[in-house]
């Protein structure tokens, strides 16, 4: 087990109705020490006024609660997810789910200025086909959420469509973070590969890897920087979708064993990178 540098998880998910616990349990007995919980909707609370976002959100900075009581220091990211807005749409006309998100944001910068989260996450662009109509408020709900994070400094977690999808999708989410004068390597594109870890690629975005081995040997080797991620989603009837809560400890020591890594470049990913993404004192735990 790897001792004396924090492993961070920075993305991952935690539902009641799941394993919470026993998912932080299994991260912190692999060697981790950090994690970045991410707001996902969940099945018991369909959010669909400003009351169930509410009441959503404060499950997400409760399950940051359960995590820090299992031993490991955990923040969290809360916001609308995109995913969620052609359902609502179709139940509610796209202008009132529209606004319903923007209100659930708004909400979201609220607990973020109370010190409840620290900054907005998943937010962003819808990652399978919509209309055109629907991507269009996408982009005004994510350019909110740009605004916003700008005014308080505070970072953001994207969730997008693939570049592999969108070859123009780091142009353009760069044109819309600099016309929100937002900082760009505060914004972290999340579910990435080792490709978009390429500064000549990414436009100065931050990127959360997804922590696979091919990921971790390509990235290593060329240099890269990134934060990692498995996604873990939390649902009994996925279980270890996307990837079990330990995998990013297990990598990060197979990335030791096979010599990719070292304590001087996982200082770099794992402190001085968190620090400046995310603004965490990693040296603190
Ligand atoms: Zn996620």
């Amino acid at each position: 087990m790897i001792k004396g540098i924090p492993v961070m998880d920075a993305h991952i998910h935690l539902d009641p109705m799941g394993t919470n616990r026993e998912a932080v349990r299994k991260f912190k007995n692999a060697g981790g020490t950090h994690l970045l919980i991410i707001h996902k909707p969940y099945h018991h609370i369909p959010e669909i006024d400003l009351g169930s976002y509410k009441r959503s959100f404060q499950t997400t900075i409760d399950m940051t609660e359960i995590a820090r009581n299992e031993g490991v220091e955990a923040y969290c990211m809360i916001g609308p997810y995109p995913g969620s807005l052609p359902h609502q749409a179709n139940t509610y006309g796209l202008e009132e789910a529209f606004e319903l998100q923007m209100r659930a944001m708004q909400h979201a910068f609220d607990l973020i200025d109370e010190g409840s989260a620290l900054g907005i996450g998943e937010v962003g662009r819808v990652h399978f086909k919509v209309e055109e109509e629907i991507m269009s408020k996408c982009n005004e709900i994510l350019m909110s959420a740009l605004k916003g994070s700008k005014e308080r400094n505070c970072p953001v977690v994207l969730h997008t469509e693939s570049p592999m999808e969108n070859p123009d999708l780091f142009r353009y989410l760069s044109s819309l973070i600099e016309s929100a004068s937002m900082t760009k390597h505060r914004v972290i594109k999340h579910y990435s590969g080792w490709e978009s870890a390429d500064p000549s690629n990414n436009m100065g975005l931050s990127i959360s890897m997804q922590a696979r081995r091919s990921n971790l040997e390509n990235a290593l080797s060329n240099d890269f920087d990134f934060l990692l991620e498995t996604d873990f989603i939390d649902e009994n009837s996925r279980p270890n979708v996307v990837m079990p809560p330990d995998t990013v400890p297990k990598k990060i020591e197979w990335a030791y064993r096979r010599g990719l890594l070292d304590s001087e470049k996982h200082h770099h990913l794992m402190v001085d990178l968190p620090k400046k993404i995310l603004g965490i004192d990693m040296d603190r735990y």
